[in-house]
């Protein structure tokens, strides 16, 4: 198995060599890190940065409903149009995103290390974009280069600083998710922070900051203090081992179709709270259960036949 790392470098706390190393230790995968996800693909493709002609309406294998991808400017309006806007909602208003939208998201891909942050994006789309962004190269790769001898099997993962949602409909809101599993896979690191839920004590003491007696900064970081063993924090060095688990998951999932456990402290484990999230990633506990072990064991094995 090959494993491609792609990494915008928008969290200074994730050591993207560590998790390589990690990943490749565990999985037996060979682990390709190879920068940002959308500058690596354009460049496979001879893509421009900068604007679209005025006729590139960027049809993509002639689906009518592919956007313009054959430049970061239609992948740029296609992201902001992704923006969830209305968070009571599951179908986002029809919009065409603003020029200022379409400008920011532009420059966040074609600017190293710059981050896209405090947006909800609709998870399923922005993979959508990503993979059709990688497809329309592979293809371009493919008509250009011979294909290996001998097919691998190939696992994408992408560590961004988006925030991606997915819409429930028990509680009719949309949840930000840690990582997207499929092809490519997407691992957020604002996810890894924002999305579990965090202790009871946290959110009772936000309610301080809403009567405007204290101010919110003072608030929070104050929380992030007294509650720091219990949650993970922006620029945590914790995260590393966190996105470990996540690509773990990522990887399971691609040789599997099974990518979470129910066993609390595995690697594997599917965490919706913070404190889960620590304990089954960042703790003495933390582990590959049984099951998983065999799993990984597996992989390595047929890695060295
Ligand atoms: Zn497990």
């Amino acid at each position: 198995m090959k494993v491609s790392l792609y990494d915008e470098g928008t969290c200074p706390a994730l050591r993207v060599g560590e998790l390589a190393e990690g990943l490749a230790r565990l999985t037996g995968a060979r682990v390709e890190t190879r920068g940002e996800f959308v500058r690596d693909w354009a460049a496979t493709v001879g893509r421009t940065h900068g604007s679209a002609p005025t006729d590139d309406r960027g049809s993509c294998r002639g689906r009518p409903m592919c956007p313009p991808l054959t430049t970061t400017e239609g992948l740029a309006r296609a992201l902001a149009r992704a923006r969830v806007v209305d968070p009571l909602s599951r179908l986002q208003p029809e919009r065409e995103p603003t020029a200022v939208e379409v400008a920011a998201e532009q420059r966040a891909l074609e600017t190293a290390g710059k981050a896209s942050v405090g947006l909800l994006y609709d998870g399923a789309v922005v993979q959508w974009l990503m993979a059709e962004w990688m497809e329309c190269g592979s293809e371009a790769k493919a008509g250009s280069v011979a294909a290996e001898a001998a097919p691998t099997v190939e696992c994408h993962v992408i560590v961004t600083a988006r925030l991606l949602g997915t819409y429930m409909a028990e509680d009719r809101r949309w949840h930000a998710h840690t990582v997207l599993l499929g092809e490519p896979a997407i691992l957020s690191t604002s996810g890894l922070v924002q999305a579990p839920a965090r202790p009871k004590e946290y959110y009772q003491g936000q309610m301080l900051a809403t009567n405007r007696l204290i101010p919110r900064e003072v608030v929070e970081a104050e929380l992030q203090r007294r509650l720091a063993d219990r949650m993970l924090l922006p620029d945590d060095p914790r995260i590393t081992a966190a996105a470990l688990g996540c690509a773990l998951q990522a990887v399971s999932f691609q040789a599997t179709g099974e990518a979470f456990c129910e066993e609390p402290v595995c690697r594997l484990y599917n965490a919706r709270r913070q404190e889960e999230l620590l304990r089954s990633q960042c703790s003495e506990e933390a582990r590959l259960c049984p099951r998983h072990e065999a799993l990984f064991r597996s992989l390595r094995e047929t890695a060295c036949e």
